[in-house]
């Protein structure tokens, strides 16, 4: 007789740690580490969960529950990716169930996993042509199924001498602008016949693949540097201006690595800008490119999925480009991670937990498989320069844009002397009008930036000063006209627009400030004879409206595109000459230890989207305060000057990079409790960390979904290994969850907020 055998397995739960269960003789061979299996846990629910050890040590307990059941096939997570799971549950301080529950697709866990099916279309047996055309001249009096079948002949080009081809039947419907009555008529007839295949979800778009681009003098002496550096370092930082050519250096990376065999994952932080790269890529790389991100739908994640762990070369994905949860994806051979944008704060999960950072992530899974990674930014993150500047990553800078073009020129536009001298046109300055004018006059085009979706921010009684906010959350109501509501950003309650103020009755309620929404308007009204288009949340709420927006930019049938951050990063247009900031102050204004550089960066980047072919570009800002520091800066395209700045300020007030940072967040729906329980946690840490810890303090928004919001800051010293640190919070934290009613508290944890 063999020793009993269990498991430790992964539950999809916020609890940490993982549980043991025992497998039944029937289902042990199947059962190994990564196997999903089913098990019951709690009450009487079922759970799918990962096994990530097999043993014999039995547990301490009376009575051990069995593993139920085992999916089909090979191991559903590998080696590498359990231990990617397990570093970011410590590292984040998070249960791996939490972790599981982000990376993989919730449908992975169906057994029966079906393919979709279509119906396809074929003639039912080889008609020789002179065959063919006696049906056809048959069909003379069925005007109808003659365009069927003509279709058929057209579409497949079908002779004689060729096979028969089937052909997606709405294809077909849709070219013979008949109906599907008429082709059963076909079938019924027993000319054409008619069956159902699987076929993948993800159209395959197969194309011609092009050599890749020479390098010019500039970029090659860049690649050249990376690859020496990555002789002796893991993590190569290209800090390139934008447009200089960065997207073609990876591209030259990946062949080698495709070359020798390796996978290669390239990560943005932006769906919108995987609709531009990706078409890059696959001019390239063929079919073996695919792209990952959280419009595709569950089923659609699957089969990449599959296609990422598929052994056979021909039918798999080797290069995938993927915002940051593709992460997660069964990588088994990764020979080269690219981070691009790598300052971007969405690469930053914030909520629910795992709060992970993919970029610091994907530097470890690039350990975890002796793989290189390469950041990418033309305003690198402080931290990433700053392990640069002390050698803990390597460091290729590139000065110049591609074809020499110079970087674009910035006009400051003084908003406050506007106002007061009443040159303002609606929220546009002359000196941003006149350039729109200018670039118009030549069919070139502008891109409007706002910061702001919605009509406007908030809507305001003239009379008193009443301001609708949200019933759930601390938070001023956002107008949107098209739907003629107001809406809050945070919880998505939303309400009518109110004809009389809730204070004092009057009917003088009046829009506040200017989003998105409302530039489209007004624009309009400015240029009646551009065409003007949006691009932000709203706009693009389908899969495939970034791709329309992003093509009818492209093809010239935009002339003025107005949007959020959504455009601003990445995005490579030829014809763009102009754009606009619309208001620089709301950015800088922002009360966050990164706002300056984040202004910085965001400015840096949109500035970048004008002028990359031909001709240099112009870059408007409309500030009240054109003295700002840092809009001096942003004047100079002076990245260094921003890093020295920053730094210092950060050396002195002992912020990221120079400590690391933790943030609590507690919430309870009663304001006096938070209060209570809040204050305990303060304290306990205070004995602890001493000055290190900030708070509690009620962040900027101090109540969503009707729970308050306290928080509190942890500087940990850089210098030391960080383990002990979060253990002593952890513990902290225990300690207030078993105070009398601590249960009622809502707890979170954020390692390296961003
Ligand atoms: P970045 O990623 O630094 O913003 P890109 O790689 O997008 O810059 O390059 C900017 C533009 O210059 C793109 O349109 C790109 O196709 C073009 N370009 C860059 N390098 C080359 C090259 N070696 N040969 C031809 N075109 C290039
Ligand atoms: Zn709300
Ligand atoms: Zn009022």
């Amino acid at each position: 007789m063999t020793n009993a055998l269990f498991a430790d397995i992964i539950l999809p739960l916020a609890v940490r740690g993982r549980f043991t269960y025992r497998i039944p003789d029937n289902i042990a061979e199947k059962v190994s580490p990564g196997t999903m299996v089913t098990v019951q846990f709690g009450g009487r629910k079922l759970y799918s969960g990962i096994v990530c050890s097999v043993h014999e040590k039995a547990p301490d307990v009376k009575k051990i529950r069995p593993v139920i059941s085992v999916a089909e096939g090979t191991p559903l997570i590998n080696a590498s990716q359990l231990k990617l799971w397990l570093w970011i549950s410590e590292y984040y301080l998070c249960s791996e169930g939490e972790v599981m529950k982000a990376a993989i697709p919730s449908e992975i866990s169906l057994n029966n996993y079906k393919p979709r099916l279509e119906t396809f279309i074929n003639l039912s047996r080889k008609y020789s042509e002179g065959e063919l055309n006696e049906i056809l001249d048959k069909l003379k009096k069925a005007p109808r199924q003659q365009d069927i079948l003509s279709a058929y002949i057209r579409l497949t080009g079908y002779t004689a001498e060729t096979d028969i081809l089937p052909i997606s039947k709405s294809l077909l419907l849709s070219e013979s602008h008949c109906s599907a009555g008429i082709l059963e008529t076909l079938t019924d007839k027993g000319i054409l016949t008619s069956a159902s295949q699987p076929v993948s979800r993800i159209p395959d778009t197969d194309s011609y693949k092009e050599p890749i681009k020479r390098l010019s003098e500039a970029q090659s002496v860049a690649f050249g540097s990376i690859k020496t550096q990555f002789l002796e370092k893991d993590i190569v930082l290209l800090h390139g201006v934008t447009s200089s050519g960065k997207t073609e250096i990876y591209i030259h990376l990946i062949e080698e690595q495709l070359k020798k065999g390796k996978q290669v994952l390239y990560m943005l932080p932006e769906i919108a800008l995987t609709t531009q790269i990706i078409l890059r890529l696959k001019r390239h790389f063929g079919g073996i490119t695919g792209v990952y991100h959280s419009r595709f739908s569950d089923p659609e994640k699957v089969e990449i999925w599959k296609r990422i762990a598929e052994k056979d070369p021909l039918n798999s994905y080797r290069l995938i480009l993927g915002v940051r949860s593709s992460l997660f994806l069964p990588f088994s051979n990764l020979g080269l991670i690219i981070v691009d944008e790598e300052h971007d704060g969405s690469y930053k999960q914030h909520d629910p937990a795992p709060r992970y950072h993919a970029r610091d992530s994907a530097i470890m899974l690039a350990a975890m498989h002796n793989a290189k990674t390469i950041l990418g930014s033309a305003s690198p993150s402080i931290e990433s320069y700053n392990n640069a500047v002390n050698g803990k990553y390597g460091l290729t800078e590139l000065k110049e844009r591609f074809g020499l073009i110079k970087l674009p020129t910035i006009i400051l536009a003084n908003t406050r002397e506007a106002y007061r001298k009443k040159l303002m046109v609606s929220h546009f300055t002359p000196e941003l009008l006149q350039s729109m004018d200018e670039a118009l006059s030549k069919e070139e085009q502008i891109i409007l930036f706002q910061n702001r979706r919605g009509f406007s921010p908030y809507i305001e009684c003239s009379e008193c000063g009443w301001i609708p906010v949200c019933i759930q959350c601390a938070v001023n109501l956002t107008y949107h006209k098209g739907i003629g509501k107001l809406v809050c950003h945070y919880c998505g309650y939303s309400t009518g627009m109110p004809s009389n103020c809730g204070n004092c009755h009057s009917t003088g309620m009046v829009t506040r400030g200017f989003g998105t929404e409302k530039i489209e308007d007004e624009i309009k009204i400015v240029f009646p004879a551009a065409r003007v288009a949006r691009m932000d949340q709203d706009t693009t709420r389908n899969k495939n409206s970034f791709n329309k927006i992003i093509r009818a930019f492209e093809e010239r049938r935009i002339d003025i595109l107005i949007g959020t951050q959504m455009i601003s990063k990445g995005l490579d247009f030829e014809n763009l000459t102009v754009v606009g900031i619309l208001n620089a102050d709301n950015l800088l204004n922002y009360p966050d230890f990164r706002a300056h550089e984040r202004s910085f960066q965001l400015m840096e980047q949109v500035s970048g989207r004008a002028g990359r072919r031909q001709k240099q570009g112009k870059v408007v800002i409309q500030t009240s305060d054109p003295v700002n520091k840092i809009i001096r800066l942003v004047l100079r395209h002076d990245y260094i000057g921003m890093f020295r700045m920053q730094s210092g300020e950060r050396i002195a007030f002992n912020y990221p990079p120079f400590s690391r940072m933790v943030k609590i967040s507690i919430k309870h729906k009663d304001r006096t409790q938070l209060n209570f329980y809040s204050d305990i946690l303060g304290r306990d840490l205070k004995e602890i960390f001493g000055k290190r810890v900030l708070g509690p303090e009620s962040p900027v928004i101090s109540q969503v979904q009707l729970w308050y919001i306290k928080t509190i800051l942890i500087k940990i010293e850089r210098e030391k290994p960080p383990a002990k640190a979060k253990q002593l919070i952890i513990e902290a934290i225990e300690r207030l969850e078993k105070e009398k009613g601590a249960s009622a508290l809502k707890i979170a944890i954020d390692v390296d907020p961003y």
